[in-house]
């Protein structure tokens, strides 16, 4: 299967379980908005309360709340989202199809860099052994010519980025000859800024003193909130904020089903220090992200970091993780030292002072914040797309089987009785699954065969299936299945929670961080 098509099955299974459907789908769908259904919502909630946990349990210096979607419209003035959120956007004439004119670019760049890893891998077949991936890289004319051509476009990439130069990133998307995907034309209208902010009317006034935004990101709520935090909190330098909450964006192009939505949902933590310390945080909160996705155990060689290497005007540090997603190694979480950038530009709007006063030192300055801010949706994306797998068996059959970690999995134990006609075997199966569902997220099942019920727990990633047998009537065992490996195990219905409990309890990842 290619990665394409693997990705479209994917979205097709996420309808089929009940994970995510496109929403209010009895209308057709709203574009790039997506409701969870009811396994997805578990996942959800799972992969929330790993970053939460994480965040404000295992560090005593990191706090939660939970803002207002709603804010006061000078926020955004502060935050520079009124001024600076814009997407360049360009149409193409012929397709009536709107494209960001930066994703072209990128995606163009993103294909010479194909290429030149195509020619490292003939090369690294060719040499075998004693292949140096470095040598060749520096020394092979057909990898050479399309680094001087990557190079070329990057460097005007660049340099137009940095001056907001649209009519550039036109010539640039014409001179390297870019068509659209589907007419497969070059007729291209000029780039144009479209600001992504959401605007409604708050009140009943319905003048332009009543326009406010969906809140594009949700670390203005946390910066707003900071001096409540620290006061009453008494909390001391360094020390976080986190928030998990939806945020909206009327994104341009949102054609990668929950990778771009318009309404998402962020998981952001917001560290103050003192300024000339945000570095060494900046390398800390790197570390400790990175740190917290490999721990799921979804392959270290899916994540890389991306450092920018253009900062936005308020960062002096920024960086991403990025996760090989079907579609390629994309942005999943962002990293960024901020500076004073926030705090003091709601400092100069509001003319509240938000300083801060060290009492040991007796000093007193604005601090500067590191943050980490990561997609849920994306999230949850990543936990799928490494999860779904088609396993051939023997005999010829396959199934389809969510490796998802087994602490984030929608429903940790399905209760299955043999027969669904046998009173014995069902009143059993109810009584393991009362003794069960305190515990753990379970789905009693009874109907089809146990083979077919088998497989609909691993297609929605059930880590394991108990089930209730007339021997279980006279010895207390019952039969647990695992979904990985699909060995069955007679287990004594006593110790089945602890059983269950080493593999699923979502503290043995938090303890390993
Ligand atoms: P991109 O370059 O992909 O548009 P961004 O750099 O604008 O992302 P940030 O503003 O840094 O993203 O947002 C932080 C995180 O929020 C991202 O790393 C991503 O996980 C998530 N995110 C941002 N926009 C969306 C969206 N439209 N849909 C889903 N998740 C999003």
């Amino acid at each position: 299967m290619t990665q394409d098509e693997l990705f479209k099955v994917l979205v097709a299974h996420c309808k089929e379980y009940g994970f995510i459907f496109p929403s209010s789908e009895i209308y057709d769908g709203l574009a790039a908005v997506y409701d969870y259904g009811q396994m997805g919502v578990e996942l959800k909630n799972n992969i929330k309360k790993y970053w939460w946990d994480a965040m404000t349990r295992l560090h005593e210096n990191i706090v939660g709340i939970d803002a207002a979607i709603f804010m006061h419209p000078k926020t955004w003035v502060a935050s520079g989202h009124v001024a600076a959120f814009n997407d360049p956007l360009i149409d193409n004439k012929d397709s009536k199809k709107r494209y960001r004119a930066d994703n072209l670019i990128e995606d163009y760049l993103g294909k010479i860099e194909e290429k030149m890893d195509k020619e490292v891998e003939k090369g690294r077949k060719r040499f075998g052994d004693s292949f140096n991936e470095e040598q060749f890289r520096a020394t092979n004319p057909n990898v050479l010519r399309e680094k001087a051509k990557y190079d070329e476009i990057h460097n005007r990439y660049m340099a137009a980025e940095a001056a907001n130069d649209f009519a550039e990133y036109k010539q640039i998307i014409l001179d390297c000859g870019i068509v659209d995907p589907i007419s497969g034309t070059r007729n291209w209208t000029d780039v144009r800024q479209f600001n992504l902010m959401f605007s409604t009317q708050f009140g009943a006034a319905g003048d332009d003193t009543s326009t406010i935004y969906l809140r594009p990101e949700t670390a203005q709520g946390i910066f707003v909130d900071y001096i409540n935090v620290q006061k009453t909190g008494r909390m001391k330098i360094p020390f976080g904020m986190a928030q998990i909450g939806k945020a909206f964006r009327n994104e341009v192009v949102a054609r990668q089903f929950i990778f771009r939505m318009r309404e998402f949902e962020q998981m952001e933590m917001e560290f103050f220090c003192k300024p000339g310390t945000e570095m060494e945080w900046f390398k800390y909160w790197k570390e400790q992200r990175l740190k917290w996705h490999e721990n799921l155990g979804m392959g270290a060689e899916n994540y890389r970091f991306h450092d920018h290497e253009k900062l936005a005007h308020y960062a002096n540090a920024a960086c991403d993780i990025e996760f090989k997603f079907p579609f390629g190694f994309k942005e999943l979480e962002g990293i960024h030292s901020r500076t004073d950038f926030d705090l003091g530009n709601h400092q100069k709007l509001s003319g509240r002072n938000l300083q801060y006063f060290d009492p040991e030192t007796g000093e007193k300055y604005t601090p500067y914040c590191v943050e980490t801010s990561i997609g849920v949706d994306r999230m949850f994306l990543t936990v799928l797309s490494h999860a779904y797998t088609v396993e051939q068996l023997e005999g010829g059959d396959s199934r389809v089987v969510l490796r998802i970690p087994a602490p984030l999995a929608p429903v940790k134990v399905a209760v299955l009785p043999l027969l669904k006609t046998d009173e014995r075997l069902t009143g059993k199966a109810r009584e393991v699954l009362n003794l069960l569902k305190y515990d753990f997220a379970c789905q009693y099942e009874e109907k089809d065969t146990i083979g077919r019920r088998y497989r609909r727990q691993d297609a929605i990633g059930t880590p394991f299936c108990v089930t209730v047998d007339h021997d279980s009537l006279e010895d207390g065992c019952v039969t647990v299945r695992d979904r990985d490996t699909m060995a069955q195990e007679r287990v004594p219905v006593a110790e089945l929670r602890a059983r269950i409990d080493a593999k699923v309890n979502l503290n043995n990842l938090l303890r390993n961080l």
